[in-house]
């Protein structure tokens, strides 16, 4: 319960920026009030990148209504109104928030014995156990964002109110960089970059957090796993493929239905037994396994795969192709002996460099997770793991944070996120660590003195989810794909309808040589096609008029340095071809 009242009764993110945030979170409930002194407050905390307070008022707020509120915030800061603490007795928070259901909610939820507090500025007092600055002075630089509707307590069933956000920092200059950024952001959604280059759509018919691949974006998956498996295959994997489903005895003896069943879908029933849709591929993984005996001589095992698999996501949190529910994971798993799991990490270390880097992400962060309180396992084979992941990080001097007792109960594990060309931090590869599983499939390989041993399981993601990494590579390059991603790497532009037959033969020779090439035979102007395609992010656009068509040429303009002047088709293809390899 301790947690419901953290999060509740408080500013959740720790240190002075939160601070400074749930401070202008209280003021701005303060202006709220003062404006529609009929509204119900429920809570205000600080978040990660700013604040929000969650109203009850039977009329939408409005963005003009933002505006008055920022208003009247300016004039509650310009006020330098100090922050009073107090403490009070359950009694009197009652008495002090009769007229407000939410904070009596709260005050309930608060456990026998916890100090109640309150924080008064003016004549507007919280129910809060702070920190805050010390007057609404120290709030320099604030601006309110954007209006949603959140249910009280996340809850559906509980009535929807309506959520403020806002940000605050400690500088104007840090905030306009903030602000800046959110305007970069926006226009790199890539929700909405998805729609306007034809890539992916997700239909409300189908069902939310399921996504569709239309062709140019089936087209950039399909280079994405190409890559992907052949990097697996000179990187020293084998590639397996499993079933979607399996019987729900499978998950019992993995141990999912315990741990993992609030994220798994409901039984479905064939020839009278319970077969569950897979969340995961590791169970699979382990069958192949079993399928024989395994000798010390053929460790590591290291099986890839990209399996697709479903989750049960509350659909309020879905979004866009970060957040869904069937996904594509590029999934590994390494089996091998203890003394071989320093040695494979380093693998997988610099096989997350490289595939990273060839999706142009250089800038990493790392973590490495220990053990929790609860974990399975001995003390003995956790040590000993952790010091392997450890030493393989050392051993590629990769600099790393410790979260200390953030592991999963079943392994130590590395994170590594990934920082793009705005600066936002993406979770995508992990390495972890698993005695869990072994022990419930009991598999064992065959050692050296012919005795039966349990052999160190991996789990390993390099991209996490091909959605959500999809969906991370349009924001990364604002749907500018480089060349060996982009659906379409070059469009062939007709000047009138004469040199379609030339440009046909451009298109042919362009397809041989293996480039994604379209040819634009619509009667529209040339400026036209030429900033359609600009806006489709097509990296080379080849205008042929009556001089290319008899100088067996093409004019080529590229998506980044505009017109590049009138090339011989061979140079071209030439050159494209260099840029590919
Ligand atoms: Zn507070
Ligand atoms: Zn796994």
């Amino acid at each position: 319960m301790a947690n419901v009242s953290e999060e509740l009764y408080g500013s959740v993110e720790k240190g002075p920026l939160s601070t400074v945030r749930h401070s202008a979170a209280h003021v701005m409930a303060h202006a709220v009030r003062d404006l529609w002194p009929e509204v119900k407050i429920a809570i205000g905390p600080a978040i990660e990148d700013g604040f929000y307070y969650d109203f009850d008022k039977p009329e939408p707020f409005t963005p003009d209504d933002l505006e008055k509120i920022e208003e009247r915030m300016r004039q509650i800061v310009e006020e330098k109104r100090p922050f009073e603490y107090a403490e009070v007795t359950r009694a009197e928070a009652k008495q002090l928030f009769a007229d407000e259901p939410y904070k009596l909610e709260i005050l309930e939820g608060i456990a026998d014995g916890e100090k109640v507090s309150t924080y008064t500025s003016g004549e507007f007092v919280d129910l809060c156990r702070g920190p805050h600055v010390p007057d609404t002075g120290h709030i320099k630089a604030f601006k309110l964002l954007s209006i949603a509707g959140a249910y009280w307590r996340g809850d559906s069933r509980r009535r929807m109110l309506q959520r403020i956000y806002g940000t605050a920092f400690e500088t104007p200059e840090e905030l306009a960089a903030y602000l800046e950024r959110l305007e970069e952001a926006k226009k790199r959604d890539h929700r909405k970059l998805g729609r306007e280059l034809d890539l992916f759509s997700i239909q409300e018919d189908a069902g939310p957090g399921l996504v569709f691949w239309h062709p140019k974006g089936a087209l950039v998956r399909k280079c994405i796993e190409d890559y992907w498996r052949d990097a697996h295959l000179k990187g020293g994997y084998d590639l397996v493929n499993t079933p979607h489903i399996a019987r729900q005895d499978l998950w019992r003896t993995s141990g999912h239905l315990d741990f993992f069943n609030e994220n798994m879908y409901e039984p479905m029933e064939v020839e009278g037994s319970p077969y569950l849709i897979k969340p995961m591929n590791c169970p699979f993984h382990l069958l192949i396994y079993k399928s024989r005996l395994r000798s010390y001589r053929e460790m590591p095992i290291r099986w890839a795969e990209l399996g697709t698999v479903y989750r049960y996501e509350p659909s309020g949190v879905l979004h866009g192709l970060m957040r869904v529910r069937g996904f594509t994971q590029d999934d590994a798993h390494i089996i091998c002996r203890p003394d071989q799991l320093e040695d494979e990490t380093v693998r997988v270390l610099d096989f997350v460099v490289s595939m990273l880097t060839k999706f142009g992400f250089t800038d990493y962060e790392v973590y490495l997770s220990t053990k929790p309180e609860k974990f399975v396992g001995t003390e003995d084979g956790w040590a000993k793991a952790t010091d392997a992941l450890r030493s393989a990080l050392d051993a590629r001097s990769m600099a790393y944070d410790v979260d200390e007792g953030g592991g999963a109960f079943y392994g130590p594990k590395i994170d590594i996120k990934i920082r793009d060309a705005i600066g936002r931090v993406w979770q995508c590869s992990t390495i972890q660590v698993d005695f869990n599983e072994p022990e419930r499939f009991d598999i064992t390989y065959v050692g050296a003195e012919n005795q039966a041993v349990r052999p160190i399981m991996i789990h390993r993601a390099l991209l996490g989810s091909l959605e959500r990494f999809m969906g991370v590579l349009i924001e990364h390059y604002a749907g500018a794909f480089p060349l060996w991603l982009a659906p379409v790497q070059a469009i062939v532009l007709p000047i009138a309808d004469r040199h379609i037959e030339y440009g046909e033969k451009v298109l042919s020779q362009l397809a041989e040589a293996g480039i994604r090439a379209r040819l634009d035979t619509r009667n529209e102007k040339t400026g036209y096609k030429i900033r359609e395609a600009q806006i489709q992010k097509v990296p080379y656009m080849l205008i042929v008029g009556d001089r290319e068509a008899e100088a067996g040429a093409v004019s080529v303009r590229s998506r980044e340095d505009g017109d590049m002047g009138s090339r011989q088709l061979g140079e071209f293809i030439e050159s494209v071809a260099a840029q590919l390899t």
